[in-house]
């Protein structure tokens, strides 16, 4: 049946500021990488972008290559774009990125000037939008100058495809550049797309203050470290679970060599009252600098137990102290 937002969603989702720009996100966004390709149930997929916008979720996370296969995701959700959320586009957020290996031959990865243009247009087509609120390099490409893939993301926004630009995957130092050429370009640079998790914290050395100093905000990537931090790895691994269905992302070696800490993090969580995802996504979401928290979700009960995780923000110092101990 036809899709009615409803009209209470506005009510309790919290909305962060991307830096110093104008862009307000809510603290936990949609991610589109897993469970909307083509190999995936369209009806699964549709319930879950209905829930998250009635959940307050404006803002959802799109790539060139999400699938699989590479350009799916953009497609399944050009179509449930069309067919629910057409009247709310602009209520919306969407987020589209290049980057990654894309399109076989010389100009399908990367950073070039070449790659980037031509991968906007299939994006826009395949969503069947006008254009994008943000387009992101989605990861730095060490043999192309920067200025030419930060001139490329400035022209996308000249020709009217993107609202705004981001980063992801970049080092500080890196970051740092991009940033003051896109200054020097007057591009609205708002994000950097980075991963953020208990198990991953390589954003805390210097890449937050560098955003900070620039005025961009932080939007954290696979903050459950792919389901690890929640309670669904505990007692072996799942059937339905991303660790048995894709190897190449997580590997159940890997998730079993962290099952220790994560029993450790659980209980902490519990004796919080709340969900070790919950506890793990609010402990992201401390940080001033981080905009928005990128989740991923393969149904709509998962989305909604982690948006509870907003119920129980805040940490005791002890709290805190414990957590660094168990993970370090
Ligand atoms: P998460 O760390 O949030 O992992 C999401 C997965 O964890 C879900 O698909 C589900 O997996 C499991 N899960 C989620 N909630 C629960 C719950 N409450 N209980 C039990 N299991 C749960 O993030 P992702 O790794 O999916 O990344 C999120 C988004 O970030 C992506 O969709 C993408 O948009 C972006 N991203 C960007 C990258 C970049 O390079 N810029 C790289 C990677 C991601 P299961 O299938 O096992 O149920």
């Amino acid at each position: 049946k036809p899709y009615l937002a409803d009209s209470k969603r506005y009510d309790t989702m919290t909305y962060k500021r991307c830096g110093k720009s104008g862009v307000l996100l809510p603290a936990l966004s949609l991610g589109l990488w897993h469970n909307f390709g083509f190999v995936d149930s369209t009806q699964n997929a549709r319930e879950i972008l209905r829930t998250a916008f009635d959940l307050g979720i404006t803002h959802f996370d799109l790539a060139n290559n999400y699938g699989p296969p590479y350009g799916s995701a953009e497609e399944n959700f050009g179509q449930l774009y069309k067919a629910d959320f057409k009247p709310y586009r602009d209520e919306l957020f969407i987020a589209s990125k290049a980057g990654y290996d894309m399109w076989p031959g010389p100009y399908g990865n990367l950073g070039s000037r070449k790659y980037l243009m031509a991968s906007i247009d299939q994006s826009l087509k395949r969503m069947d939008l006008d254009y994008v609120d943000i387009f992101y390099h989605h990861r730095p490409d060490p043999d192309t100058p920067l200025e030419e893939t930060m001139g490329a993301l400035a022209d996308i926004v000249r020709q009217g495809k993107a609202l705004y630009v981001g980063i992801s995957n970049y080092q500080a130092e890196d970051a740092q550049k991009a940033s003051e050429i896109l200054k020097r370009l007057n591009v609205p640079f708002i994000l950097h797309q980075a991963r953020y998790s208990m198990f991953d914290r390589w954003v805390e050395k210097d890449l937050l203050h560098t955003l900070e100093q620039n005025g961009v905000g932080c939007i954290a990537f696979s903050p459950l470290a792919q389901g690890m931090l929640t309670d669904k790895y505990l007692k072996g691994i799942p059937k339905n679970s991303r660790a048995a269905k894709d190897l190449t992302y997580l590997d159940p070696d890997t998730v079993n060599s962290m099952m220790e800490k994560v029993q450790r993090l659980n209980a902490l969580a519990e004796a919080r009252g709340q969900k070790l995802s919950q506890m793990a996504l609010a402990w992201i979401l401390r940080q001033p600098q981080v905009a928005s928290v990128l989740i991923g979700a393969s149904s709509s009960n998962q989305l909604k137990e982690n948006v509870k995780a907003l119920e129980h923000l805040n940490f005791t110092a002890e709290e805190l102290k414990r957590i660094d101990e168990i993970v370090s």
